[in-house]
């Protein structure tokens, strides 16, 4: 490269990539509102955070979510972990790994585990959470923890999706599971019931209006592929009415066609075998209990037989929850039951509920609602004046500061009239005046901006006065 491609390389603008983006103040603040609501009303159903590791070994998501899915499939951000010579060099030391005079392993055992480790770990960047903390569970031995486990999590996920609004390949999820190896059906269908009322408390207590609730039942692996031939021998007799994506799915996933949004297909899915009336004795008797349960907390819902969750570890129990504002985006939560997932990580028999909240669709809807936080009000702008005057002015921000108060102190000097004029344009309730008669008299001068009307007080009314000015 010639020293002027150089140059003009270091000075191209860097851009956030495709499909990710940054949140910025005010926005900032209404995050941190729905993440607090989130903490506070988990909390008094019982639920503890649990944080997670960003990246996990690919095998974890490959076997849990499962290879057929589409986020497995092609939606996945992994990359290879390959080891140093150094480190390869240490593992070596640490096991004192014995070598032959010419250099080569003494045991074969040693030689092929090297050659292992020489090809490094497939990791991905988690595509969801379920599975990070059923293996959480497993490698903490809480199945011994006494009653259900129960945790929740909030932070980054990442799918390499085509990116729309309420679509993105860094999303945010709050989630939460409930994890147990006691109880009877019934038992189930009430964790289910509490998991979907915590749910609705959260979005109302967020703020969020207009949520809808749907609810189906996927059956379990007694019943399910009974229904999967059904609806397979169903579709194959229209199959010159379906798109060139449901004639496709009839052979590798059937399930899917009921998800889709195709126009000219609506009519005939509407006329499909539903699997609600195809369930095992067992699901019905839960998929009954749960709605007896919702009913019983004055839950409404609507039963959509259409809703088949994109990952294969679900069944029976199986919710979404849509709001406003979001255009064909509309849904803001997932969830079911997974009952076997611990197990098929390598666990004990456990069974599993939980729900994950696209957190970014749920600011989108806020936003589209207008339900905005009051931002955090600058309450002081310190006009101080004079260089020598500028550490009576630090103290005195200090301990406004400590009072709670916000305050601007600009770092250079500024004349009056441009100092009041940015006060204002930060929007600060009072301007403080420190000026060389001020630090000689110990008197301030406090000036609300809203009205100009000016007070001298000492450094210890100045906090009450300031205080109790405090926005509500
Ligand atoms: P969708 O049908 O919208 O793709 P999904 O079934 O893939 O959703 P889940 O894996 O169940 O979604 O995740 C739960 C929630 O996470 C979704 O309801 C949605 O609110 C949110 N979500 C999923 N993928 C994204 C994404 N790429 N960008 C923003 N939010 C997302
Ligand atoms: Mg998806």
């Amino acid at each position: 490269m010639s020293e002027g491609a150089g140059k003009a390389q270091e000075k191209r603008k860097i851009q956030a990539i495709k499909g990710v983006r940054d949140i910025l103040p005010p926005e900032t603040a209404l995050w941190n509102r729905v993440e607090q609501t989130a903490h506070e009303v988990f909390a008094t159903y019982g639920f503890g955070e649990i944080r997670l590791p960003i990246f996990e070994a690919t095998e974890l998501f490959a076997r849990s979510i499962g290879t057929e899915t589409d986020v497995v499939s092609k939606e996945m951000y992994s990359f290879k972990d390959l080891p140093t010579r150094n480190e390869l060099a240490l593992e070596l030391w640490d096991r004192s790994v014995q070598f032959t005079p010419s250099g080569d392993f003494q045991s074969d055992e040693e030689k092929q585990l090297f050659e292992e480790r020489k090809k490094g770990e497939l990791l991905t960047l988690r595509p969801e959470a379920t599975a990070s903390v059923c293996r959480a569970y497993i490698e903490h031995g809480m199945h011994t923890l006494p009653g259900n486990v129960k945790l929740y999590y909030m932070g980054p996920m990442f799918r390499r999706e085509r990116p729309q609004k309420g679509r993105y390949r860094q999303f945010y999820q709050i989630g939460a599971e409930v994890l147990s190896h006691t109880g009877d059906l019934k038992d189930d269908a009430r964790v289910d019931a509490e998991v979907i009322e915590m749910l609705t408390t959260f979005f109302e207590k967020a703020g969020l209006e207009g949520t809808a609730l749907y609810l189906n039942s996927i059956g379990c692996k007694e019943c399910r592929p009974k229904y999967v031939e059904l609806l397979r021998a169903a579709l194959t007799k229209v199959k010159d009415k379906l798109g060139p994506d449901s004639q496709r799915r009839i052979e590798t996933n059937p399930l899917r066609v009921l998800d889709s949004k195709l126009e000219s297909e609506q009519a005939i899915i509407e006329k499909l075998p539903r699997i609600a009336e195809h369930l095992c004795p067992d699901c019905l008797e839960e998929y009954t209990e749960v709605k007896k349960q919702l009913a019983m907390r004055g839950i409404s819902y609507a039963q959509n037989f259409r809703l088949v969750r994109g990952l294969d570890y679900y069944m029976r129990t199986t919710f979404e929850i849509t709001a406003p504002g979001l255009g064909s985006q509309n849904a803001v939560c997932g969830g079911g039951r997974y009952d076997g997932l611990v197990e098929l990580l390598g666990g004990p028999p456990t069974k599993g509920i939980g729900f994950a909240i696209g957190t970014d669709r749920v600011i989108l809807s806020l936003q589209d609602m207008r339900k905005l936080p009051v931002e955090r009000a600058l309450d002081v702008y310190v006009a101080w004046m004079g260089e020598k005057n500028y550490p009576a002015a630090v103290k005195i921000a200090r301990r406004l500061r400590e009072a709670g108060l916000a305050v601007e102190l600009p770092p250079g000097e500024m004349k009056f009239g441009k100092a009041l004029g940015l006060a204002d344009k930060l929007g600060a309730r009072y301007a403080l005046i420190i000026g060389d008669d001020e630090v000689a008299t110990k008197q301030f001068t406090v000036k609300r901006l809203e009205d100009g009307e000016q007070k001298k007080l000492s450094e210890r009314e100045l906090v009450e006065h300031l205080k109790a000015g405090e926005a509500p």
